[in-house]
């Protein structure tokens, strides 16, 4: 049993708020706190929730009675909240990217391994219930040999103002796209980025994940007017392919289309249809804490360890280094 604290409540960190009083009441967690500098948003949480909340973290850190933390603060925050939250004893859960530097992010799973303490990173589609089921079908070789993995992650609204989409969304299909090819890294990165309304970070990017006889393909922007919001994930295969559609955990889309070789030649297409496998619902973020909350308790590392958050620095690193050369740039760094 565990006492929880989310630190960081905005955005995204409301739910992890939400997701973990779900889990109070599935008996996998004691009690949950809130922590977050802006006062009014820890209230009207705290109330909804009908949880405690405070806007000091330093209260956190000296709760004897948490165990471990989510922290969803701003990016570059992320270091140092998680090296006080490990130095103070307590298993960290940092949302994606673990850091926005590549010495912090080893520093910080330095800083794990020295105080024994679970380091996780908010990496969540390795965790949606669809690629789970595409990974399977995949290794079972139901999908022949692996051709190219292109994704999108496109949506018409407000830049951030704290990181570009290279660290707010092409990192997710960075490490998603090296999860799928079951390798640390790609060979190389190649990335096209364009800007229209800020100074200084990318709106749109273009990224080319060069794994030698695959190649991943992402496609990420906030400025694309015409879809709510469209996250997908295609594997093509030499037999079959595999489509997720990240907002919709229950299904995954196979497509019995290939094409049909003479002598090594494309000579025709032979296409069966496509048809939909249902898969039971599952929240990708609640089976993501729920990981987090089992390694707490076994202290066995997470599937996206900081050792996985490290290499989705780099990547991006990696990317925003390509976009500003013009080159593709090869990997580990
Ligand atoms: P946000 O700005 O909406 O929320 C951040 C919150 O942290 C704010 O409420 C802010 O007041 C609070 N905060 C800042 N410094 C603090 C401190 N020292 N102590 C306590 N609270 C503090 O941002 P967001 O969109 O929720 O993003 C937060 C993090 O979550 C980012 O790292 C982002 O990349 C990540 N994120 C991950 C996903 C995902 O799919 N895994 C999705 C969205 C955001």
């Amino acid at each position: 049993m565990t006492g929880i604290a989310v630190i960081g409540v905005g955005h995204w960190g409301k739910n992890h708020a939400r997701v973990y009083k779900e889990l109070c009441q599935e008996g996998l967690v004691d009690t949950v706190q809130i922590c977050d500098v802006d006062q009014a948003r820890v209230l009207e949480l705290s109330n909804t929730l009908g949880i405690q909340g405070t806007s000091n973290y330093q209260q956190i850190l000296n709760d004897s009675e948490i165990q471990a933390v989510s922290i969803v603060t701003p990016s570059r925050t992320h270091y140092k909240v998680a090296k006080e939250c490990m130095e103070a004893g307590k298993d960290v859960l940092v949302e994606k990217p673990l850091t926005m530097d590549i010495a912090e992010a080893e520093a910080l799973v330095k800083i794990a391994d020295e105080n024994n303490r679970v380091l996780m990173v908010g990496h969540v589609f390795r965790y949606h219930p669809a690629v789970q089921e595409l990974r399977r079908r995949r290794n079972e070789g139901e999908l022949g040999k692996v051709q190219a993995i292109i994704s999108n992650r496109l949506t018409f609204g407000l830049p951030r103002k704290d990181m570009g989409v290279i660290y707010a969304l092409g990192i997710h299909e960075l490490d998603m796209f090296c999860y799928l090819m079951e390798v640390d890294y790609p060979e190389s990165v190649t990335a096209v980025t364009s800007r229209v309304y800020s100074q200084d970070m990318e709106e749109t990017v273009v990224l080319a994940v060069d794994f030698g006889n695959v190649k991943g393909y992402a496609f990420e922007s906030w400025l694309v007017p015409g879809h709510e919001k469209k996250r997908d994930l295609l594997v093509v295969g030499s037999k079959m392919s595999a489509r997720v559609d990240y907002l919709k955990p229950q299904e995954l889309c196979l497509y019995d289309t290939r094409v049909i070789t003479e002598n090594g030649v494309p000579a025709s297409i032979e296409d069966k249809g496509e048809r939909v496998v249902s898969i039971p619902y599952a929240e990708p973020l609640k089976e993501e804490l729920r990981q987090f909350l089992s390694c707490v308790n076994s202290r066995q590392k997470p599937l996206t360890d900081g050792v996985v958050g490290v290499r989705a620095v780099a990547m991006s690193e990696a990317s925003l280094t390509s976009a500003r050369t013009g080159k593709a740039v090869k990997l580990p760094l």
